[in-house]
Order: C-alpha cells, then structure tokens, then sequence
C-alpha cells in the first residue's frame, strides 16, 4: 500500500497545509536529466558540472562546454521568463580533492580537500571560470532556459562577491553553495551580495566536524544529524527568511525524509536530491504540518547528539 502511495505521488510538493516546498533534482549529464524531467521534480537544483570533466585532458572551449550544458537545460525549457516555471541551478567547477580534473586541478597538495578547490580554482585561474560562465550563458542562449548558477566551496563574502558580478554580467542569477562553516555563519552578509543560497550538507558536516567524508570509520561524525551541523543550517535558513530569499540544501540531508520536514521547519524553501529519492520526501512533507516542522525542527536543534535529535524529530512528527 505504501508504494502504491509513492507512485501515485506526483508533485508540486507541500506541506499538509499548503506551504510550497520545491522538490529539485541532483543531475550530472544530460542522461540523468533527461530522466529527472520525467520525475515530479520542479527542476533541477544541482547540476554537478564537473563530473562532465573527470576524464577530460584539455580544457573544453565555451562552445563546447555549452553543448554538454545545453544537454542538461533543454529537457526544463524553454523556460518560464516570469521565472515561476521548472528552473535549473548549474554549479560551476566543483574540481580538486575527490574530484581531481587534468586541465583545472593542482599537483601535490599535502592536503587537497583544504587546498585549492572549487571557486578558488578561478582564483588561481581566473579564465578557466570565465570561459565556463561563457559556456553556460551560451547553452542558456540557445535553449531558452535561463539557469541560476552558484559556486562551490565558497569561504568568504569577498569570493561570493566576485563570483555574482561575473555571473550578472551574462544577466544570470548568481547563488552560492554553503559547504564551509564560516559561510553558514556570514550567510545574512552573503545573501546582501547573492539572490539565493544552496546548503551542501555533504562537505558542510566534513568541515563542520573535521571528520573525511570518504572515511568509513568516521560515519559518526559525518552525520547531517550532528547538532551542530543543524545549527548552522538553521543559521543559513533564517538568513533566508530575513532576507525574503531562497534558501535550498541538495546534500544528501535533503533525501531524508526524517530529516526533510526539520529543514522546512527551519526555513529552507527547496530540497535537491537524487530523483529517486523525491516520492518519498514529497509524499511525506504531505503529512505533516508547517507548525509540525517548526516544531521538529526545534526539538532537533535542542539535540546534544545525532540519535537524540533523529527520536525527538520522529516523536514530534509521528513517524
Ligand atoms: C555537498 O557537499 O553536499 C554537495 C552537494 O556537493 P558535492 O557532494 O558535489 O561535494
Ligand atoms: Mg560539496
């Protein structure tokens, strides 16, 4: 019965009183696009640009890192120019650590997950962002979808900065991702400089706890239910509210159906996720109320540890 439920489940996702929350989707080519505009998803809010890449040994020119683009924005177009229809979120480079590539990643770092990674990379290499955000407005020219775009790895509100006015010279919108501390902790001052914010739970808890991601003896610590790290979501997501700007996770946190009505709770206006994971986080922010999810999200931040808020969340919302 519960999983004719789930396929009956069809999207746009609310809460069991009617709050909106964007459901979006995790993609990496446009294979896994193409098969995300088939699922109850609003969009797209995770293109991960770089796995495009990995294998690739000399720069791709902006022509032809648009066609690979074009791939992923063509199956959400042409888009809505009041910007109420699907919308697609492309992550600029996200190269170095776990996701060396040949052409953009630094040799011999002693420590590449605190290295040059990510936005810093066009810092040392200014081009190499600016011929990718030629390559994406190009592919948004000729799809007619027009994506929101964001960085990765972003430390301070200078980086975020810097990046928005490139991203607005093409007269697209510029967000940033939240994967280090001291962004989530600024997120009221990056948002006076970008229109939305994307929570990457994955790396934020990695360096939230200083524990390795990759580590499979350290999976206790690289717990999305780690206080915490739930504090400094809460922080990024009411940043949002005061602002009256968005505010979305696509870690994997987001595909948590436990987990999802606390971080609506707590403000955050989109969940990005694995579109297999969607039915089941949308069918379940279906059954509870917004007044539930603040109060999830409440006993959750009152948690000393993963276990304890995980039970308080279950207690609060039934489940
Ligand atoms: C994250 O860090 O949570 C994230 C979404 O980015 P990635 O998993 O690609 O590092
Ligand atoms: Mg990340």
């Amino acid at each position: 019965a519960a999983r004719e439920e789930l396929a009956r489940w069809t999207g746009p996702a609310t809460t069991r009183d009617g709050v909106p929350v964007k459901l979006l989707a995790n993609v990496a080519d446009a294979k896994s696009a193409a098969s995300a505009a088939e699922a109850p998803v609003e969009g797209v809010g995770l293109f991960r640009t770089e796995l495009s890449f990995l294998n690739t040994k000399v720069e791709p020119t902006p022509e032809e890192q648009a066609e690979v683009y074009a791939g992923v924005l063509s199956p959400f177009g042409p888009g809505d120019p009041g910007g109420s229809g699907p919308h697609v979120v492309v992550r600029t480079l996200d190269a170095g650590s776990d996701k060396p590539i040949a052409y953009a990643t630094k040799d011999h770092e002693e420590n590449p997950a605190l290295g040059v990674r990510g936005l810093r990379l066009a810092f040392d290499n200014p081009g190499l962002l600016d011929r990718q955000l030629d390559g994406i407005a190009l592919a948004a020219e000729q799809t007619g979808v027009a994506p929101w775009v964001m960085a990765p790895m972003v430390a301070t509100v200078a980086e975020a900065e810097d990046f928005a006015s490139k991203v607005r010279a093409r007269g697209l919108k510029p967000g940033v991702m939240i994967e280090i501390p001291s962004a989530a902790i600024l997120a009221h001052q990056m948002l006076q400089v970008v229109d939305f914010l994307s929570i990457g739970t994955n790396d934020l808890t990695q360096y939230t706890m200083a524990a390795d991601r990759m580590a499979t003896d350290l999976t206790h610590l690289t717990d999305p239910w780690q206080p915490a790290v739930l504090h400094l979501i809460a922080i990024t997501a009411e940043a949002g509210k005061r602002n009256g700007k968005p505010v979305g996770v696509c870690g994997e946190a987001a595909a948590d159906p436990v987990l999802a009505p606390a971080l609506v709770g707590m403000g955050i206006t989109s969940l990005s996720m694995a579109a297999a994971a969607v039915r089941a986080v949308g069918a379940g922010l279906g059954k509870v109320t917004m007044d539930a999810c603040e109060d999830a999200a409440e006993a959750a931040l009152a948690a000393s540890d993963p276990q304890a808020a995980r039970a308080a969340v279950r207690e609060v919302l039934g489940l």
